[in-house]
């Protein structure tokens, strides 16, 4: 830890660390107190630059420059942003101009330079770029997403239609998706790549949204303290009376699905005014009236659906039950379109197809809560999906024709890493996308980058970390991996939670990865994350990936008149669904191709402290985030490695303006290179020629960039 040192009265040591506490220090110890290196006291721009190459300096520096109001840092050209929790004087248009076309570095840290970046090398290299933007819940990932594409926008060029179509898809995103939780008061559920399109000129042409596993069952029940998705909210604040008679709807307070968590109102959001903003979105993004009402009513269904109650009764001795009879049962058919009878007939028996015929089944009435919580999450998860196609269709163009050459820069932001007191299905599937995203920052940062330095002979002392590549393996690459086990018992129809959980014991139980259950009885089983070991209870996880609705409610919606119900994509009796994990390993890979064929930045979120709040930071926690993301390891590399690199003819492509050929007379392109870094980067001289390439810090390539242009102009 960082401190200061007093000497007392009594000539005893005492002191006072970064965080003000006051400690007596006993003799034995003195020794253990160092100097600090200078970079440590004032902290430091650069987390290369930092003297005290361990975690308490690490630490130190981000406290440091928090306690001045400072959250970002970089190490190389991968930006920390700590959450300050309050508003910012730093992201005004006069801030947009100031890191316009400023190469990095050359300004105090900031995410603009970090978009600028992007922006300038894809079109310097002409190479798609992608960001990716990692954190915990509530560390300011998708305000870092808003403020990137708050910037590119703005660098684009004119403000154009489609750029503002493309800033206006947030907040429709952001009703849907989003919610309040314990963690965050705008938590996102799902995941979402925005890949903006750039003509030649560098104007924004278009953008395309990819969503991933959004979490349905939000939509039916809720943590204490925590929301239901916002749209609901937004809704019965903002909605006009005249509307809501039409729907029958109240205040959020009636609604069961709206205050499990017993709270209906959230801290700092106004309802009624992000309403006006949702439904001026959907003007913008060409969501017509008749799309809006549409939605309305799925949404007002949903919630009368929720309030649906079911009586018990016996028939020849077995147990089943009825739909009550009340207003938002008759709303419900009203807004679905569908007839009650059949509707109540679905929500309370089920039909199987046994060799001959088809039998019908009652359901007891826990079995029929469980049933209509299955379809309004289905209506849900696809009107989200919907919602979101109707985006693309509007802000997609695709390309026109060969000469239509389009580059993107893709900007990533992704639920982090998850381990509550209890985890299930949902939890496994987003830690297994984190697990892949660090598989793509380890392999970027440290396996790519010390391969091709002994490629090309350069003297390099290997940097150890942690590769998270055996964990990948057990969870989906290898025969018989996890994911794969548990799809496979999905399809089965005699399979349940205990006959899976008895395979993966049987195929995983040495991996060292898969932690099994202590005993026959225990449902729990643990997977040694990169991030710490999680318990994953596996009880529902079958259910939860086969993820089907019963025949009954299918064709009960082929057979209802509301157009978005029909147009649902999934309402195809006939054809197997893939399973949930099935799909969203298919979207992930799909991810990871598309991510690798860009260079990537990355940026780190931090959350400074669990209780949303300026000016508090929480070393403990701190700690232990930029310790499972590998940042110590990161720094090292960063500080001895050489980040960027050209081919020689590229180098001396794009810098051949800087070669003084008075000074030497270069014989080959390599020895030209050579010759320019020499004139130019005298002083900072840790650069490396290897066979085919150069090697340089980022650093260094900020320098070249800007005697070029002083060259240029
Ligand atoms: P989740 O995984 O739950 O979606 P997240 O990482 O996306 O979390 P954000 O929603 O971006 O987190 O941030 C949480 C809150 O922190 C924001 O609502 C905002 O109040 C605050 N915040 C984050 N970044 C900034 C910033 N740069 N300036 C001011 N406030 C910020
Ligand atoms: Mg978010």
């Amino acid at each position: 830890i960082g401190a200061e040192v007093k000497v007392t009265d009594t000539g005893q040591l005492e002191l006072i660390d970064d965080e003000g506490k006051e400690h007596k220090l006993k003799k034995t110890n003195e020794r253990s107190i160092r100097a600090m290196h200078p970079t440590s006291v004032k902290g430091v721009d650069d987390m290369i630059r930092l003297g005290d190459l361990n975690e308490a300096g690490l630490l130190r520096n981000l406290l440091v420059r928090h306690k001045e109001g400072i959250i970002y840092t970089y190490t190389g050209s991968i930006l920390v942003a700590v959450n300050p929790y309050q508003l910012l004087p730093i992201y005004t248009i006069e801030h947009v101009h100031m890191y316009t076309d400023r190469r990095l570095g050359e300004l105090q840290p900031h995410v603009f330079a970090i978009a600028d970046s992007c922006f300038f090398n894809m079109r310097r290299h002409r190479k798609n770029q992608c960001c990716v933007i990692s954190g915990e819940s509530g560390a300011g990932k998708t305000e870092s997403t808003k403020l990137m594409l708050q910037f590119l926008a703005a660098v684009s060029g004119q403000r154009s239609w489609i750029e503002q179509q493309v800033l206006e898809a947030n907040p429709i995103l952001e009703a849907f998706g989003n919610a309040k939780t314990i963690r965050n008061d705008n938590s996102s559920r799902f995941g979402k790549y925005i890949d903006i399109n750039f003509n030649k000129g560098g104007a924004i042409e278009g953008a395309r949204i990819e969503q991933y596993l959004l979490e349905k069952s939000r939509v039916c029940r809720q943590a204490p303290e925590e929301r239901n998705y916002h749209i609901f909210y937004y809704m019965l604040m903002g909605m006009s009376a005249e509307k809501k008679k039409i729907l029958s709807l109240g205040s959020a307070a009636e609604y069961k699905y709206l205050t499990m968590g017993n709270c209906t109102s959230c801290e700092g959001r106004d309802d009624v005014k992000e309403y006006a903003h949702f439904e001026s979105a959907l003007k913008i993004l060409t969501f017509t009236e008749n799309d809006f009402w549409e939605i309305s009513k799925l949404l007002a269904a949903i919630l009368h659906l929720g309030n649906v109650d079911f009586e018990a009764t016996i028939v020849n001795n077995l147990e089943g039950c009825d739909v009550l009879a009340s207003t938002h049962f008759k709303m419900a058919s009203e807004l679905l379109e569908v007839d009650p009878k059949a509707l109540g007939k679905c929500l309370t028996q089920r039909s199987f197809q046994t060799a001959r015929e088809s039998v019908t089944k009652s359901l007891t009435s826990a079995q029929a809560v469980d049933g209509r919580d299955a379809f309004v999450k289905a209506i849900y998860g696809r009107l989200f999906i919907w919602v979101v196609d109707k985006i693309n269709s509007a802000i997609y163009r695709p390309p026109e024709g060969e000469n239509d050459v389009r580059q993107s820069i893709g900007l990533l932001d992704i639920f982090g890493f998850e381990n509550f007191s209890k985890n299930s299905f949902e939890q496994l599937c987003i830690n297994y996308a984190n697990e892949q995203l660090q598989q793509f920052f380890v392999k970027h940062v440290f396996k790519l980058e010390q391969e091709e330095y002994a490629r090309e002979n350069i003297v390099w002392k290997h940097i150890d970390y942690q590769d998270n590549q055996r964990t990948l393996d057990v969870l989906a690459s290898k025969p018989m991996n996890l994911l794969a086990l548990i799809d496979e018992e999905s399809n089965f129809p005699q399979g349940t939670d205990a006959t899976l959980l008895h395979k993966i014991n049987g195929v995983h139980k040495k991996s060292g990865i898969y932690i099994p259950p202590k005993n026959n009885y225990e449902t729990q089983f643990g997977i040694q994350h990169f991030a710490g070991q999680v318990f994953y209870d596996s009880q529902g996880f079958l259910e939860k990936n086969r993820d089907t609705l019963s025949s009954d409610l299918i064709q009960l919606v082929e057979k209802s008149t509301s157009k978005l119900l029909k147009q649902q994509p999934a309402a195809d009796s006939k054809k197997r669904m893939p399973t949930l994990s099935g799909q969203f390993r298919q979207s992930l890979d799909s991810l990871m191709k598309t991510l690798t064929a860009c260079q990537p930045y990355f940026i780190r979120c931090i959350k400074p402290n669990d209780f949303k709040k300026p000016m508090l930071f929480d070393r403990e926690l701190c700690m232990r985030q930029l310790r499972y993301s590998g940042m110590m390891e990161t720094i090292r590399i960063r500080k001895a490695g050489y980040p960027v690199r050209y081919t020689f003819d590229e180098f001396l492509t794009r810098y051949r303006v800087l070669l003084k050929t008075s000074l030497c007379d270069p014989q080959t392109v390599k020895r030209c290179c050579e010759s320019i870094c020499e004139n130019v980067l005298t002083g900072e001289g840790d650069w490396k020629t290897g066979k085919t390439k150069i090697f340089l810090k980022d650093f260094h390539d900020t320098m070249l960039e800007i005697e070029r242009m002083k060259e240029l102009n």
